[in-house]
């Protein structure tokens, strides 16, 4: 249990937290380096404001509100009982109900639950729609699982979760490993235990019932125009530049078709095998067809385009030289020694299409460089805006087309870049958008916690 103190300077009560922190789980690393850089920025806040401290609002804001835990039994095709662990953490409902996606990778356990969701309380609040933070998953990995197999497991997973989900309570999307396919067999399940046809239950839906026009392009579009924004403060932009993009999944494809678009060249792109480096620009259709289609991996690329060039291994990509660097795969993918790598080649920017895909090293190196960062919060928010959005034409009954609805996304980022500039600038530290946005992020939710008591 922790008191709320109130005699603490607010570095003193933010190390006092964090401390804590680290003490009540000590194994989950993943969810003290989300703690910590959204700490570390708080503090001109709570030196401005002291009600945040008197209140306990960090206390409160680093627990999740509920946290279920369950065993996820299955089938597989040889006719074995298999068990997996599955996960929801409804983080935080002060702005609205929860949201954030399910992860099915093998590298999950709570520690990387609770930093996805959250950051997800943080990013949800900057794009300005009433979503709580919330987030799930489980370790089953789906690499080379048959399409029965993906069915039973994902069935299994909701018949335990449908009991926690509600269109006003905790609303899950998809994130790595859960696409569209497996959205669409756990809204079946939902659907049939629950009955009736509760279509905002879950985002990412498929558009024949219920899903966004949009969505599936969201996160990456979205990443591409807050960092056009940022370049655009500059005087720059993607045209003619070169950039490289990690990842070839759902965040990493349309980041790199909206690049495209803008007259970028983007010469790599990646999954957990390696990279691809092609010099010519990637053959997108070609990624499209191998990732979303034939579910294969990006080392086919170089038997259609022998002109390119498959490495072993996924650092190497971050050596490649490039103006612009978009880490779109997974958490700590570019670390301290790839972010000097960078910097010696010349990057001018970097977007965050994933979560947490640089550590605090990297950041603060960038930052140092006056390297353009974007930070995940604030520019992969996109997909679940979108999400939001979702729900919104789930309750009004009706479809947005798909350019009434990237507008809108459009407008959404570029209202998080100027909430996260102005912040900066207001709290003192201009330019900076990693403080910025936490900090934007935070207020939000801070003032709805306090509106609303000690709950
Ligand atoms: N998993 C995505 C994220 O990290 C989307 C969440 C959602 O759409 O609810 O933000």
């Amino acid at each position: 249990s922790t008191t709320t103190a109130t005699p603490d300077s607010a570095a003193g009560y933010v190390q006092r937290i964090y401390s804590e922190v680290q003490q009540r789980d000590p194994q989950e690393h993943e969810f003290h380096q989300a703690v910590k850089e959204i700490l570390d920025c708080l503090v001109p806040v709570l030196e401005r404001h002291s009600k945040y401290m008197q209140q306990g609002i960090l206390e409160r804001l680093v627990e999740p509100e509920r946290t279920i835990s369950f065993r996820v039994p299955w089938v597989d095709d040889s006719g074995t009982t298999r068990v997996n662990r599955g996960f929801r953490v409804q983080f935080n409902s002060a702005i609205g109900p929860y949201k954030g996606g399910l992860r099915f990778h093998p590298s999950v356990y709570l520690g990387i639950i609770k930093f996805l969701g959250f950051e997800q309380i943080f990013k949800n609040s900057l794009t300005g729609l009433p979503l709580g933070g919330g987030k799930g998953g489980s370790d089953f990995d789906p690499k080379d699982k048959s399409d029965q197999e993906i069915m039973r497991f994902t069935q299994s997973f909701m018949t335990e979760l449908y009991r926690h989900i509600g269109t006003d309570t905790d609303v899950p999307a998809g994130d790595i490993g859960v696409g569209a396919r497996e959205i669409g067999y756990m809204f079946g399940q939902y659907k049939r235990i629950h009955g009736g046809h509760a279509a905002g239950i879950l985002t990412g839906k498929g558009l024949l019932y219920g899903g966004s026009l949009a969505r599936k392009e969201a996160t990456g579009y979205g990443c591409v125009y807050f960092v056009q924004e940022m370049l655009g403060a500059q005087g720059m932009s993607f045209k003619d530049s070169r950039v490289v993009v990690s990842g070839s999944g759902n965040v990493s494809i349309y980041a790199i078709e909206k690049a495209q678009q803008l007259g970028a060249l983007v010469v790599a792109c990646s999954d957990s095998g390696g990279y691809i480096h092609d010099p010519q620009g990637i053959n997108l259709d070609t990624v499209k067809r191998l990732k979303e289609v034939e579910r294969l991996r990006i080392s086919e690329y170089v038997k259609e385009h022998p002109h390119a060039e498959y490495i072993e291994g996924c650092d190497g990509i971050w050596s490649l030289p490039c103006d612009i660097a978009l880490p779109c795969a997974t958490q700590n993918e570019l670390d301290l020694a790839s972010a000097q790598t960078l910097i010696l080649n010349g990057v001018k920017a970097i977007g965050e299409g994933a979560n947490m895909p640089s550590t605090l090293e990297a950041i603060g190196l960038f930052l140092e460089n006056d390297v353009l960062f974007a930070p995940a919060k604030a520019a992969n928010a996109g997909g679940v805006a979108v999400s939001g959005l979702e729900m919104t034409q789930n309750s009004m009954r009706l479809a947005w087309s798909f350019d009434e609805v990237d507008q809108k996304l459009h407008q959404i980022m570029s209202s998080i870049y100027r909430s996260a500039v102005d912040a900066a600038d207001e709290y003192g530290v201009p330019g900076n958008l990693v403080a910025g946005a936490n900090i934007a992020g935070f207020l939000k939710v801070a003032d709805a916690m306090l509106a609303q008591g000690i709950v």
